[in-house]
């Protein structure tokens, strides 16, 4: 791994330069227009550094619109409630990242002026080293270099390493040395974002366009014609779940669960009662089965069409009626907002 960058082209530092060169290039006439890159601020940065991890921008754009609409700065986010905050990402999942916004901009709102430095940075909720690598780079010009899965992928392809990583945690690890080696220290945020824009529109996970690449010609795999051998990442046992779950409604409502136990990723978030309190409920019909796949779980999850036991105490369980008009005032979560849309209509029909 330590020679990999040493016995490659990209070990001289005039080919480092042209590369960064012709990778900036491209970035200045190829970069998607993106609205937190318009009128950029630091807080734009961060938002859209925390709703991007894990999500694709497609699916972000509308929420980051309509986030900034709500909540413009970090001082409007630290004075919303969290029930306020949940619901502005309800759908966008991983609620902790919602959670652990709101206390930063708690933090941040009482400061006079911001650290600019990554370590500052990692001091604060939900901020690891990738954020704040990105977030110093691009809004104080800091030479951090990020190292994310497209950057993984574009390092691992132009260097040709075949090195297998556990998960792509451990290759991010790995390969920030040489992110780091290669980055330009003259516009570090622009490097950047260039090279993960790169990785996002370019050398994509299956078929790259390593036609239309702008740095094909420092890139080892893309020589070799053999790009989508990289990186290479052990495989991973995925395991499967069954899961219970209640329709139970009114006439006028439905019977939702609102975890509390701190432990849950979903606390605070309204969804379908689980069977686990089979106790409150009678024995019911299968209204649907829902299939989906969180991390290296696979979830299915069957919705049985039931009705409240006689004198079951609901709070016991942290299960509320809600009314049918009030429904998209909560926070559900995303997929559980999809089935009782579909659900609702299939049981009025
Ligand atoms: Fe990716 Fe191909 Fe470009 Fe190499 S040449 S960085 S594999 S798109």
């Amino acid at each position: 791994m330590n020679n990999l960058l040493t016995k490659h082209i990209l070990g001289e530092l005039e080919n480092r330069e042209k590369f960064q060169i012709d990778l900036l290039e491209w970035f200045d006439s190829h970069q998607r227009e993106l609205p937190w890159r318009h009128n950029s601020s630091l807080y734009k940065t961060v938002i859209s550094e925390f709703m991007l991890q894990q999500t694709r921008v497609t699916t972000v754009l509308p929420y980051f619109k309509k986030w900034i609409e709500k909540f413009p700065d970090f001082n409007s986010l630290a004075f919303a409630k969290e029930e306020e905050v949940l619901k502005g990402w309800e759908g966008l999942g991983y609620y902790s990242r919602a959670r652990n916004l709101h206390k930063l901009s708690k933090i941040v709102s009482t400061w006079d002026s911001f650290p600019t430095d990554a370590k500052s940075w990692q001091n604060l909720p939900g901020i690891g080293p990738y954020i704040a690598a990105a977030i110093t780079s691009i809004s104080f010009n800091q030479k951090e270099a990020v190292c994310d899965g497209n950057v993984v992928r574009v390092l691992t392809r132009i260097l040709a390493c075949g090195e297998e990583f556990k998960d792509g945690s451990v290759a991010q690890k790995k390969l920030q040395p040489h992110a780091q080696t290669l980055l330009n220290i003259q516009r570090p945020g622009d490097y950047n974002q260039a090279l993960m824009e790169l990785g996002a529109i370019v050398c994509h996970r299956h078929s790259p366009c390593c036609t239309i690449c702008p740095v094909q010609a420092y890139c080892k795999s893309g020589k070799q014609g053999d790009p989508e051998r990289f990186p290479v990442l052990a495989k991973k046992k995925k395991s499967f779940q069954k899961i219970k779950r209640f329709w139970i409604e009114s006439s006028d409502s439905l019977l939702l669960q609102k975890p509390k136990e701190g432990g849950n990723k979903l606390v605070g978030i309204y969804e379908l009662p689980k069977a686990i309190e089979l106790e409150i409920a009678k024995k019911g019909k299968i209204l649907a089965v829902k299939k989906r796949t969180i991390g290296q779980v696979d979830f299915e999850e069957s919705i049985y069409l039931t009705s409240l036991k006689q004198d079951c105490e609901i709070n016991r369980y942290n299960m509320e009626w809600i009314k049918w008009e009030n429904l998209n005032k909560i926070t559900l979560s995303g997929p559980h907002r999809k089935w009782i849309e579909e659900l609702k209509l299939k049981n009025s029909k």
